[in-house]
């Protein structure tokens, strides 16, 4: 299969295309690859049960993510990490990786049991160790929290489904993609429905497992179930109900418990058992009660009204094998694996079948070439599994009653009309039904037929590419002279029509920044607008293209219009093209060598211009308290030569200049009014840079600036002690205040929306001398309140919480004191 091309979005299942199971899909767009899902086929074993992993150079995989742990989404996941080439980043949900450790190390288990004898050695996919060392790999991600990686960002959002499960919503250099994973839009018992994400996304990747088929309502399918095993049971049946150990499976359970309870004269205090019979019953039951916090509203309640955990069922038992298990009448029995392929579900289903009394009953999604889905077909006989030459009579009842958390079509239907992606890929159903939700949709959109909000649906088997062209979305900054260029022309534009001297640039404002391209076609015209210093004034951009040796892409012409009088300044540049990030960078001709030598070892001068409303001196005096070790490069001014009280007393004269160096790397021109940032892009440097900004722009509001303007005055009088400690008062308190913010922005972007800062009356973040900065983070049970100020968590009711904002105050922490 071909890379990726800069010019196209390019889509190809390599399972989960035309078929539910080994769901696998690669996206391609500007040179990034993200894999999505990494299953196994339930119908088939070993490598056969892979997705097409071979025809895919798995080395160029940027990042995968896991959708929720089922096997057809996450079960070759060791295989693909620790035996093939791929060298990527992975990520999933907390619960999910949680989950997924126990679901694995059973699907090694009951696959090598599964696999004929003679196959077993090379036909087992991975081994425990495997399992073991890929798992520590595995990264997780919070719901509604946002990870770039590479130029990738990706934010997980809840996809009900089972417990853990996530949809991502991916952004690449501004095309944004969603990949729904399997997901359901019915609030049940446990889980909230999938939400839907506050940004529309450009494609979409959906399942279409149900295709165009409508779910019966919850409550008639709940009464059909209880009543169905209600009537087996009474004429001393037994009912077999073949689950995934987790998931699903626990939905039932809280359903049957709940019958039970009610009708606890009849079927209660062990007349009729229930059983739950798996390895993992156990240790399901740890991870749901940790995972409450992330179910709905009604569990939570009944899990803080009762104080218990509502996953402890009182009349339900588990089994960890059939040999405890005493078969003397009627019995309700949840087994796994759910597809009845193996194990113990299989072995009862042999056990029962025979019998006319006893009933079969589906409740999951049954996949293309398993025994649950044959079963359904009521067969006379089934093959026994040990030995496929015995067939077994069948005589007992089969019914399915669906409980699979999947949308229906109205379902799916009302979630992408909100999404309103123009593509649309579907992916994660059989043929049919995937063809018929093609056709309904492409119906349901045949308005925009012809039109260029033509919506278009693909329903792709696997290994066929999909390639969209897309119009791409891109930002473009302003970099080297050509700012100053940009600045002298619109100063003079100011002065000339404003009297209002006033009119500063600010730092945001003077660096030409958030253009938004778009491009039409390859090598076609781009046109760029960008909101400058005043929001009257726009830049607009034509160009041109010209390619050399693929790192500049275009040429630039750029006209400042300024309305209202509409006097059009043209700024002529290069407009260079980063690969790595989608950086568009705008620069003079004179900085191509620089620009475009630095940018093939991939460091970035960065350079800031800002206005400075003070003299010299005091800006020297501040970045000297901030950051002590400054080197001089050179000054003309002599501020950094005499004694400030003298400097205080000379007018300073103008354009000298004064260069500082800051912490190594970062250069400080002050000339006239202006300042002058430099430094080489990095992690540290920017945020010294951003330090520094934050330092000039406050500098003459600063309390010390007051203090040291006053300073002859001072001398003369003789407080000069008092007045000192007063000023490094002042200076602690600023740091102090820097910090903080900095802290508290770590945890906004951790948190999200969790996290939420008590503000005071004036609604900032100053610290006080006397009341301490505090903020609250609430994720469903659990909370926590943080003292800012003395750097602790001050309340918290839950551990791992805990644990995971003091490595974030540790880390911010650290981060804030390499800086002073
Ligand atoms: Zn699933
Ligand atoms: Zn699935």
């Amino acid at each position: 299969m071909s890379q990726a091309s800069n010019t196209s979005f390019k889509f190809f299942a390599l399972g989960g295309g035309n078929e539910v199971g080994r769901s696998c899909h690669i996206i391609q767009y500007k040179g990034k690859t993200i894999m999505l899902d990494a299953g196994v086929h339930p119908a088939y074993q070993g490598m056969a049960s892979l997705p097409f992993y071979d025809d895919f150079d798995l080395s160029t995989v940027d990042i995968l993510l896991i959708s929720h742990f089922h096997l057809d989404h996450a079960a070759s996941l060791p295989y693909v990490m620790q035996r093939t080439p791929f060298k990527g980043r992975v990520f999933m949900t907390h619960p999910t990786k949680a989950i997924y450790r126990w679901l694995l190390r059973d699907f090694v288990r009951v696959t090598a049991i599964g696999v004929d004898s003679t196959l077993a050695a090379e036909e087992s996919l991975y081994t425990d160790e495997d399992l073991a060392e890929s798992f520590d790999k595995i990264e997780t991600i919070d719901y509604h929290s946002t990870v770039e990686v590479n130029g990738i960002k990706f934010t997980a959002y809840h996809a009900g489904h089972v417990l853990g499960a996530a949809m991502f919503q991916i952004e690449i250099a501004g095309l944004k993609i969603l990949f729904t994973g399997d997901y359901s839009r019915e609030m049940d018992r446990h889980l909230n429905s999938a939400e839907v994400p506050p940004q529309s996304s450009d494609i979409l990747v959906v399942e279409s497992t149900f295709g165009t088929a409508t779910h019966e309502p919850r409550l008639h399918r709940e009464n059909k179930l209880t009543q169905l095993i209600h009537t087996t049971v009474g004429r001393g049946g037994r009912v077999l109900m073949p689950v995934f150990a987790l998931g699903r499976a626990q939905e039932l359970m809280l359903i049957l418990d709940e019958y039970w309870q009610k009708h606890s004269d009849e079927l209660g205090s062990g007349q009729v058992p229930i059983f739950y019979a798996s390895d993992l019953a156990r240790k399901c039951m740890s991870v749901f009660q940790t995972y409450v916090n992330m179910m709905n509203d009604d569990i939570r309640k009944k899990f803080r009204d009762s104080q218990t955990n509502p996953f402890i069922f009182k009349n339900i038992s588990y089994l960890k094998n059939l040999e405890e298990f005493q078969d003397f009448g009627p019995s309700v029995m949840l087994a796994s694996p759910g597809m009845l392929q193996s194990g113990l579900s299989r072995d009862l289903l042999e056990k029962w079948c025979p019998e006319q009394k006893n009933l079969v009953l589906i409740t999951g999604y049954s996949v293309e070439g398993t025994m649950a889905k044959y079963i359904m077909l009521e067969p006379d006989t089934i093959p026994a599994i040990g030995n496929p030459e015995i067939n077994i009579p069948r005589r007992c009842q089969v019914e399915e009653i669906s409980f699979a958390a999947h949308v229906d079509f109205q379902e799916n239907l009302e979630f992408i009309e909100k999404i309103n992606a123009q593509n649309i890929i579907l992916v994660h159903g059989e043929s049919n039904p995937m063809g018929r939700l093609k056709s309904a949709l492409l119906s349901n959109f045949s308005s925009t037929k012809g039109t260029d909000n033509e919506v278009h649906v693909y329903n792709p088997r696997n290994c066929v590419e999909v390639a969209l062209e897309y119009k791409g979305i891109k930002v473009a900054k302003a970099v080297g002279n050509i700012v100053d260029e940009v600045l002298q022309k619109e100063e003079k534009f100011v002065s000339k029509n404003s009297k209002d001297s006033d009119v500063g640039l600010k730092m945001e404002e003077t660096e030409v920044e958030g253009e938004e391209v778009t491009t039409v076609g390859e090598n076609d015209k781009i046109k760029a607008e960008a909101t400058t210093a005043d929001e009257n004034k726009k830049t607009e951009t034509e160009a041109t293209t010209a390619n050399e040796d693929g790192k500049i892409k275009k040429e630039t012409t750029a006209s400042v219009e300024a309305t209202p009088e509409q006097e059009d300044i043209v700024i002529s540049g290069i407009l260079v093209s980063d690969d790595k990030n989608f950086d568009l960078t705008l620069v003079s001709l004179s900085d191509l060598r620089e620009h475009h030598t630095e940018l093939s070892t991939t460091v970035l001068r960065e350079r800031q211009t800002m206005m400075v409303n003070c003299k010299k001196e005091l800006v020297y005096w501040h970045l000297c308290q901030m950051f002590g070790d400054i080197t001089v490069e050179r000054d003309d001014s002599g501020v950094t030569n005499q004694e400030v009280s003298k400097i205080e007393n000379k007018s300073s004269p103008e354009s000298e200049k004064l260069v500082l160096q800051i912490m190594g790397d970062i250069r400080v021109t002050l000339i006239d009014n202006m300042a002058v940032l430099e430094w080489n892009q990095g992690l540290i440097s920017d945020t010294i840079a951003d330090s520094i900004v934050t330092i000039l722009m406050s500098v003459d509001s600063a309390p010390a600036s007051v203090k040291m303007s006053s300073h002859s005055c001072s001398h003369q009088h003789g407080h000069e002690h008092a007045h000192e400690h007063e000023e490094n008062d002042a200076v602690i308190q600023q740091e102090r205040a820097w910090k903080i913010k900095k802290l508290v922005n770590l945890f906004k972007e951790q948190f999200g929306d969790a996290f939420t800062l008590m503000l005071r009356k004036d609604e900032t973040v100053v610290p006080s001398q006397k009341e301490d900065i505090m903020g609250e983070i609430t994720m469903g049970k659990a909370s926590a309140k943080i003292n800012f100020t003395q750097m602790k968590v001050e309340e918290c009711n839950s551990n791992p919480l805990k644990g995971r904002v003091e490595s974030i105050m540790e880390i911010g922490a650290s981060l804030v004191s390499s800086l002073c």
